[in-house]
């Protein structure tokens, strides 16, 4: 296994490139600021074309981790890494458990959850070579039900708390009954999102390119179904994207009928002047690393010590600080993402 480090990075602290030839394993971890605690974030395998696309990409994702536990007031760093392959071909015991190996080269600086291509499942099997892997442990729940790792329901948790939050400051409501949202997405988050919502009353329009999705959610949650491209034009108060990353963009954002955008999508603005876009259109956007950190609350609690009530209470703090940057944004008139980089750079310290 050749292990070589970058150390010269303007931003980042830390850069580990790893290359095992005997399982084919090609990975990048990188950690971007751990003046808050150990890094921790997702470790994602994607078909890159070139090791530099899967630098961008990891430099990029471990940056927004610092900003997300930051702004989730968690005593967390940024980190993130990257398996270069095609993880429904690539994918084996032997390179997982190699990438287990390296995640022990960093000694614990870095601690690994599941993200876009690797599982629960495969996590544990890199378990099997490095304590540093988190979400993997069942949790018992306050009504003694077993509960897998999987951070997926407290993130609809905290995306719903954090819907209400959006509600109550442009609507000026605290009740979602007959509430109108169109939804982007039914996978693990959007579809318990759909059935937070339907639970309070609020009347849903959904998409998902899978039919199969879209069909449950009618038969038991009464919704109503919407192509996939005809999702962001819908005459509702909320739109909530739960499917991929930059969904608001030159396109789509014209095409908008709701007053605001709250969904657990991650990187839902295709650039970071899509913010001032929406805010010049009168569209309140809850900022996704915000307003999608019930999973990153949900980890951080497996790590410390699982607790179902103060878990809650944390993700109940989506709220609090989603109020604070809807005011800070009208104050400043500013629009609402950039308030919140500003607010997660006060809370962690540059080297
Ligand atoms: P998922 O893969 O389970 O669900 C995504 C769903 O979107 C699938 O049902 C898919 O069919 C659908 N989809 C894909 N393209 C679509 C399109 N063009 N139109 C409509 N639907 C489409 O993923 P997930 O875990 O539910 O995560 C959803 C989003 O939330 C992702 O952006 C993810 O990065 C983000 N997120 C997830 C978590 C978590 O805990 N799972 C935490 C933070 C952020």
């Amino acid at each position: 296994m050749e292990i070589t480090s970058k150390k010269d990075l303007s931003e980042h602290e830390q850069v580990v490139f790893c290359r095992d030839r005997e399982s084919g394993l090609q990975a990048i971890v990188a950690i971007h600021n751990t003046s808050r605690g150990v890094a921790l974030g997702g470790c994602r395998m994607w078909p890159y074309a070139t090791e530099d696309e899967a630098l961008n990409d990891v430099l990029r994702l471990s940056k927004g981790m610092t900003y997300k536990s930051a702004m989730a007031d968690l005593n967390l760093g940024g980190g993130k890494s990257v398996i270069i392959g095609d993880p429904r071909k690539d994918k084996n015991e032997a390179l997982l458990r190699a990438m287990g190996r390296f995640l022990n080269e960093l000694h614990g600086d870095y601690v690994a959850a599941e993200d876009s291509g690797t599982s629960v499942a495969d996590l544990k099997v890199m378990a099997k070579e490095t304590p540093y892997i988190t979400g993997i442990h069942e949790k018992r729940t306050l009504d003694g039900q077993l509960r897998s790792g999987d951070p997926s329901p407290s993130t609809a948790l905290g995306t719903f708390i954090g819907l209400r939050a959006a509600v109550q400051h442009q609507l000026g409501k605290e009740e979602l009954r007959g509430l109108r949202v169109a939804l982007q997405g039914l996978g693990n988050v959007g579809y318990r999102l759909t059935e937070l919502l339907s639970r309070a009353g609020v009347k849903l329009w959904v998409a998902d390119t899978d039919a199969k999705r879209v069909a449950a959610a009618v038969r038991k949650l009464g919704a109503t179904a919407v192509a996939p491209e005809d999702i962001f034009r819908q005459p509702v108060d909320v739109f909530a994207p739960c499917a991929m990353g930059a969904v608001l963009n030159d396109t789509t954002i014209p095409q908008l009928q709701a007053g605001i955008i709250a969904g657990a999508a991650n990187n839902q603005l295709a650039e970071r002047r899509h913010g001032l876009v929406l805010k010049e259109r009168g569209i309140l956007y809850a900022p996704d690393y915000v307003i999608n950190a019930g999973g990153i609350i949900d980890v951080y609690f497996e790590q410390t010590g699982f607790d179902e009530v103060k878990l809650n209470q944390h993700i109940g703090g989506i709220y609090d600080s989603l109020q604070e940057i809807f005011i800070r944004a009208e104050k400043q008139n500013l629009p609402t993402n950039v308030i919140a980089d500003l607010m997660a750079e006060e809370r962690f310290t540059r080297h």
